[in-house]
Order: structure tokens, then C-alpha cells, then sequence
């Protein structure tokens, strides 16, 4: 038996330093960039789509890595990940820089990385947890309609 791990980082081109998150960003932060973004493009979707299509194909589950962000910005996208049985990981709030690559100084307190990193961890169990609630009621649903 051959053993396989597969973990995907779901981030977008907005969360490079150059874009947002960093002291040489263009953004100040990714609020500031959706305020002028938004609606004008989708580069996650379809290719994570692509992706989730390839695991389907192969059985494959993966571990996703996603910027908690990405659940505010993209609704379904996060849930469609969870749906086909794939394992949610957090890769941050807003894929912040968390040393200046210049002066190589903390960009943040211990104490806002820790704030930052609890509530991406809370946005992406609020949609782990409903998702596994709505597979539940559709395998209880399965089973009564099948009992019935
Ligand atoms: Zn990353």
C-alpha cells in the first residue's frame, strides 16, 4: 500500500506582500483592497474547483490550508472543500507578514498574532462545524428516506 499526503494553500494573488499585509504593501490590509477589488475578478474559485476535481478522480484526500479571509470573500468556497471530505488547515487571518523583511523587527505583538491566529481559527470552524452538521442531517435524511 502506497501512502500519499496532499496539502493545497488556498490563498490569493491579494495576499502577496507586495499587494497586502506587509509595511511595503500597496493595500494597507485586504478590506482596504476588496474596497476596490471586489467583484472585478475570481482567480479561486476555479482552479481550486480544478483541483478538487483531480482529488475526486484519484480518491485522494488533501489537507487545504486556507487564509481565513478567503472564507469572507469567497462563501461557498470553503464549504464546497469541506462537502467532498477534504481536511480544513489554517493558514492565518490575512497571510500577514509577521517580520519586517527589511528591518527583520516583529510587525506584530505576540499577543495580536495570537488574537489573529484564534479568530481564524474560529472563522474556519464556524464553516467546518456547519458543514458537518448539514452532512449529518443529509446522512439522517438519507437513512430515514431509505428506512421509509
Ligand atoms: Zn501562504
Amino acid at each position: 500500500m502506497n501512502t500519499l499526503s496532499i496539502t493545497v494553500d488556498i490563498e490569493d494573488w491579494y495576499h502577496i506582500p507586495s499587494v497586502t499585509g506587509s509595511p511595503f504593501s500597496v493595500y494597507k490590509d485586504v478590506n482596504e483592497f476588496f474596497k476596490g477589488w471586489k467583484g472585478r475578478y475570481d482567480y479561486l474559485t476555479e482552479p481550486t474547483k480544478r483541483v478538487l476535481d483531480m482529488l475526486d478522480e484519484f480518491d485522494i484526500n488533501a489537507t487545504f490550508f486556507v487564509v481565513a479571509d478567503v472564507v469572507e470573500h469567497y462563501p461557498r468556497l470553503v464549504e464546497s472543500i469541506v462537502e467532498r471530505g477534504h481536511e480544513i488547515g489554517c493558514h492565518g487571518l490575512h497571510h500577514a507578514c509577521k517580520i519586517d523583511p527589511k528591518t527583520k523587527e516583529p510587525l506584530m505583538s505576540v499577543k495580536e498574532f495570537e488574537e489573529r491566529t484564534l479568530e481564524a481559527k474560529e472563522m474556519l470552524e464556524r464553516v467546518c462545524k456547519q458543514m458537518f452538521k448539514l452532512t449529518n442531517a443529509a446522512i439522517h435524511k438519507k437513512i430515514f428516506s431509505s428506512n421509509s
